[in-house]
């Protein structure tokens, strides 16, 4: 019983080692190669061949790495030259790597057992016929070893195998069972691209289109092996223009509708895939794009693709068919005469080589228009591969290269300090610290601009119909009768018409209000009641405007009107639009991040094509167009009415192309060609219940959050009224994809980004005839600024000290308003006023960049704060001095821009040298803070508020020379534990993650990057020696952490963001106090570094530590396309120059997923 048991055990211990007894005589044998002994070597191999085939014991002995096997096996196939041990060998050899997969596979590469069998190759086709089964079986192993080795494709082409192969491919189309392992061993060499080049020169392709056929059940796995072969082939641009020229895109579309025809089933979608993969890498040459537009591939695909859409199984096929017919949808430049801004600000003086002298310097006509050399061979890699993300791709990699790495230039500097003489006008700013303070000073708020310079006569009463109104009857303000709105509502208001508009100039009567003509918001100003309708009709007959006032301290429509008047646009805007006018009022309603609706890109894109396809289906009429006076032309009521021509408001054309589908055309930022992100304009003369779908075809920026749940905002008139007087976040179906608009790269500046982006969304209008305004986020106009502060100063006590100053006068002729905010001194007493004089400045800034009107929100909330009269406001304005400049972009703001001034530059990056003429905001405001370091009062926080377009959350952007020397090399920290930082600059970001719920601290990031060292962080940080020197970037979606989680961002929570940086600045004094700090005494620091907890900042190896670019950072947050992708990451098209031969594994599926490429 016992023995029984263990016999089988001893057999198999017994032949294991006979199996290594075998290998030992082999060995011997191979060290002393005698002919004599090929018998003998003959007879081992089939002997241990025979053990392998029957024991996976002696399998996993032979090949194991210690037996050795694998050498001594391979040394014999290298000596012998007798042809039955060779096939033994092969066969061994083919045991051993059938099973035990990758492991041996790689002991097997790594004793040079692919050069070997590469040369047993070639050598036995030398004497023609060459064996079959020899042929066989050395394929069968090149199969299975060629992807696991990656110098495969080299060592086939250097020893000559690449023909071998493909002459048996050639001599045995008939012999299936020889042809498969060649074709697949060809596939495997077809991946490396210049042996797809010198196979192509060889005829490959000719070759694989007889093995290609029609649809046939037979047999798949040869012509599915035969089109991956062909599509790596193609992959070489050379071959792709060879295919193209014998005509075989017409053929793969044939077979390809062919195969869609007879495969019902749906069994065969790999071969379908695979058929459009080739066409995929043919059309990546322009000619093989003219080849499928004239072989009607666009409809071959588009008709395939409709018919597989309903089965979810067939998403690859119509994801690959919609990447090719976008790729091969005519290039097109946008419908403008010219891209260049339509208004034009002369400036006094181009600087040469500057953004604007580019512009105007260029040749008219060639800003435009598709430049055709873009499209030539040598740039087509350039153009044709980049793909939706691939700006972000190379945003990956220059992002290291951006770390500024001169340790010099993050170092502090001293020089550009002009000399005192020179600062000393800026005393003027910081009068507040000379000041005596009489008695009399506190009596009475002083007074510092007059309540208003709008009469206040004028105020009227604004009603809300929705609350019953404290006031009577008498206090309403009734329309004219044509625009009285029934109760019922059954006919809407005909606002449409409206508008509000400034008297022309030199009218002698300059009174805004009696020329409000048709809204007639305050008919009773002037002529009492004019119209004679003043309560007649009763609550039926009055149209009851939204009492914002009431609702919003801040805003008064009147004051709003007076301002605007003052206010000068390039365009001269007589208008205004409601939602300014009214105002809005933060909505107390959740407003969730958007899911994206599954396929919505795809269905949108394929909306585009059909254009192509059904061109008569296209309306293409212009309904509003800013470069031509005389449109829109006459109404039939059939088209929507656009309108952007007020404050902020930037639609440059709209085009209807369907019954309820319009393509947008954004303006320019002036004196520039582009920066298309911002927008704001009106619609009207709208159906109500109907799906309205626009395009807004000209945006630039390669991802965008409405492609991550954002919504754009909707304003509605008719709500307003009702007494809903918000910005609602709006719109379905909203994605932001490529399109087939592009523009030269001469216009483009050299860039490479020249395709444009559309952004797509969908609104069902409640009301007819409403007015909608859309806005790309809430709209905070400069007249509204100034609005706010003249409410703000209102607010003054005795206890505020606050002080408007204009800083200068912008390009446009706009001031830009300076705020000095404190706390009064508690007397006139010596140590009250040397108390005041000691307080540390607090330098705040905001909306460098217009179309951030986020930063603008938050902006209030601070200055609201800082005018509250709550105990720890007062606090805080005893704590410090405010010098706040609310907007440093004022023109920027007014004309509609998204980014620049009217020099036609982004202000943030001209903080090194500012040019008093071209960038007078920031040239003076970086003037005053060098007079506050002359001064000895060099700001302890600096914060410049910015707004974010493609991450979520509030964070900041700080200045640490340690954590950049960190992020750039580790192996440098030597001599950066030589570098001594103080590291209060975290303690700020620290404060407001754990106050502001919207705040992130993990978003933020320390380093200071190459790019950004004109920015106003890097150059305070610099240059005027603020250690805590911030940009406060605000979403502009929403928050994916926190209270506000999965909620788009509001009004209320940008403010409060505002307010919790008040806050958090009060607790920062309690780590400082402006003795310790003026002496640099390190003792309250420590306290400091205590709280933001010193030991785990050299650890920090969080991937969010380090954020590219302040504004739109590379970084791209995982959202899933896969199912859409239309980026599949083909290598470039033309290496044939170079050796590729890390190619990946091509037994895998070729196309990386998009993750993939992005890691
Ligand atoms: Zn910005």
């Amino acid at each position: 019983m016992w023995q029984d048991m263990n016999k089988p055990k001893m057999a198999a211990e017994k032949s294991a080692s006979r199996v290594l007894m075998l290998l030992s005589q082999l060995e011997r044998l191979n060290e002393e190669p005698k002919v004599s002994d090929n018998d003998a070597i003959r007879q081992i191999t089939g002997k241990i061949l025979h053990l392998i085939q029957t024991q996976e014991k002696t399998r996993k002995e032979v090949g194991s790495k210690s037996s050795g096997g694998m050498e001594i096996i391979l040394s014999s196939l290298e000596n012998t030259q007798d042809l039955q041990t060779t096939l033994n060998i092969l066969a061994i050899l083919n045991e051993l790597l059938t099973v035990g997969g990758g492991r041996r596979t790689g002991v097997f590469v790594s004793k040079g057992g692919t050069a070997i069998l590469l040369q047993l190759l070639v050598s036995s086709s030398k004497d023609p016929p060459a064996n079959e089964e020899l042929m066989l079986h050395i394929h069968s192993l090149l199969v299975k070893v060629g992807p696991k080795d990656r110098k495969f494709g080299v060592k086939a082409r250097l020893n000559g195998a690449l023909n071998v192969t493909l002459n048996l491919v050639k001599h045995n189309l008939q012999n299936y069972k020889l042809l498969l392992p060649c074709l697949q061993v060809l596939r495997v060499y077809s991946s490396n691209l210049v042996n797809a080049v010198s196979l192509g020169k060889s005829g490959a392709l000719e070759i694989m289109f007889e093995i290609i056929g029609p649809f046939s059940k037979k047999s798949t796995t040869l012509p599915k092996v035969a089109l991956d072969t062909l599509a790596s082939l193609l992959k070489s641009g050379m071959n792709a223009r060879r295919a193209v020229d014998r005509g075989y895109l017409p053929t793969l579309l044939a077979i390809y509708h062919d195969w869609h025809r007879n495969d019902t089933r749906h069994r065969h979608v790999v071969i379908r895939k695979s058929i459009l993969g080739c066409i995929k890498n043919l059309t990546n040459i322009k000619l093989g794009r003219k080849a499928f537009i004239d072989a009607n591939g666009m409809r071959i695909l588009y008709n395939t693709s409709t018919e597989c859409l309903p089965v979810r199984t067939l998403d690859p096929l119509v994801n690959t068919s919609s990447l090719i017919m976008r790729k091969c949808f005519p290039k097109n430049r946008l419908p403008l005469p010219t891209i260049k801004s339509v208004f034009h600000h002369p400036l006094q003086h181009i600087p040469a080589g500057g953004p604007v002298a580019q512009l105007y310097n260029q040749p008219p006509g060639v800003d435009d228009v598709v430049d055709e050399s873009d499209e030539n061979e040598a740039t087509e890699v350039d153009t044709e591969n980049d793909t939706e993300y691939d700006e972000d791709e190379t945003g990956h990699k220059s992002q290291n290269d951006d770390i500024e790495t001169d340790i010099n230039k993050l170092r502090p500097i001293q020089m550009g300090t002009r000399p005192f003489d020179e600062l000393r006008a800026y005393e003027y700013f910081c009068r507040e610290f000379s000041e005596n303070f009489e008695d009399d000073d506190f009596e009475s708020p002083r007074s510092v601009i007059p309540p208003s310079s709008v009469n206040s006569e004028r105020h009227r009463p604004i009603i809300i119909p929705t609350t019953p109104s404290p006031l009577g009857p008498q206090n309403r303000r009734p329309l004219r009768e044509d625009l009285l709105t029934p109760k019922s509502n059954e006919s809407p208001l005909e606002l449409d018409s409206i508008s509000i508009s400034k008297r022309p100039e030199g009218t002698s009567d300059p009174d805004l209000v009696s020329s409000l003509g048709r809204l007639a918001l305050d008919a009773g100003v002037n002529g009492g009641s004019a119209d004679g309708s003043q309560d007649e009709g009763g609550e039926q007959s009055v149209l009851e405007v939204p009492d914002t006032a009431a609702l919003l301290p801040l805003h008064d429509p009147d004051l709003y009107l007076e301002i605007v008047k003052s206010t000068c646009s390039v365009p001269a805007y007589t208008e205004v639009a409601y939602p300014d006018y009214f105002g809005h009022v933060a909505l107390h309603l959740r407003e969730p991040i958007l899911e994206r609706v599954y396929g919505v890109q795809r269905t949108k894109i394929f909306q585009d094509i059909e254009r192509l396809i059904h061109p008569s289906d296209i309306l293409d009429k212009v309904v509003y167009d800013l470069d031509n006076q005389s449109c829109p032309v006459i109404d039939n009521g059939e088209s929507l009415k656009f309108n952007s021509k007020f404050e902020s408001g930037n639609l440059r054309k709209a085009i209807q192309v369907r019954k309820f589908e319009y393509d947008l055309i954004l303006n320019s930022d002036i004196n520039s060609n582009h920066y298309h992100q911002w927008f704001y304009f009106e619609v009207g003369n709208m159906r109500p219940g109907v799906r309205y779908r626009f395009n807004i075809i000209n945006c630039e920026k390669s991802n965008s959050q409405f492609n991550y749940g954002m919504q754009v905002l909707m304003y509605s008139v008719q709500d307003a009224i009702n007494g809903s007087p918000h910005w609602v976040r709006t719109g379905s179906d909203i994605c932001y994809y490529k399109n087939n608009f592009s523009r030269s790269s001469i216009a483009a500046g050299g860039q490479k980004g020249k395709s444009y982006f559309t952004l797509t969304f969908t609104v069902t209008f409640q009301h007819k005839d409403d007015v909608c305004y859309f806005a790309y986020h809430y709209p905070y106009t400069y007249s509204m600024l100034k609005m706010h502060l003249e409410k703000l100063s209102a607010l003054r006590t005795a206890q505020i000290y606050y002080r408007q100053d204009d800083l200068c006068e912008t390009l446009g002729g706009n001031s830009c308003p300076l705020l000095t905010i404190t706390a009064m001194p508690g007397s006139s007493s010596n140590d009250h006023i040397s108390q005041f004089r000691s307080r540390p400045v607090v330098f705040l800034s905001s909306r460098v960049h217009p179309g951030e009107t986020n930063s603008s929100w938050v902006m209030k909330g601070t200055l609201e704060y800082l005018m509250s009269c709550s105990p720890q406001a007062q606090s805080l304005r005893e704590s410090y001095v405010f010098k706040i400049i609310p907007m440093l972009n004022p023109d920027g703001v007014i004309n509609g821009n998204h980014r620049c001034s009217l020099s036609g530059e982004d202000l943030n990056r001209q903080w090194q040298n500012p040019n008093a003429e071209l960038h007078p905001t920031i040239y003076h405001a970086k003037s005053l803070l060098q007079y506050l370091r002359a001064t000895g009062r060099t700001p302890l926080v600096f914060c410049d508020y910015h707004g974010h377009s493609r991450k979520k959350n509030v964070f900041m952007y700080g200045c640490s020379i340690k954590e950049t020397v960190w992020q750039t090399n580790v192996n440098t920290s030597t001599s950066t534990c030589e570098l001594h930082e103080d590291l209060g600059y975290r303690t700020l970001p620290k404060l407001l993650s754990q106050m502001a719920p919207a705040f992130s601290l993990s978003s933020c990031s320390f380093v200071v990057e190459r790019s950004k060292e004109a920015t106003a962080r890097v150059v305070v940080w610099r240059e005027i020696g603020v250690q805590r020197s911030y940009t406060m970037e605000s979403t502009l979606c929403g928050c994916d952490q926190g209270k506000y989680k999965g909620l788009q961002i509001g009004t209320s929570e940008l403010e409060e963001m505002g307010a919790q940086f008040c806050l958090a600045l009060l607790r920062l004094r309690r780590f400082t106090s402006p003795l310790e700090l003026h002496n640099h005494n390190s003792h309250l620091l420590d306290m400091e570094n205590d709280l933001i907890d010193t030991r785990s900042i050299p650890n920090i190896t969080s991937p969010t530590t380090y954020v590219l670019e302040e504004d739109e950072p590379a970084f791209l947050e995982e959202v899933d396309y896969s199912a859409e992708s239309n980026d599949e990451n083909d290598p470039d098209l033309e290496p044939e120059l170079q050796d590729n031969h890390a190619l990946p594994d091509p037994s895998s599926d070729s196309e990386f997923s998009r993750q993939d490429s992005l890691n």
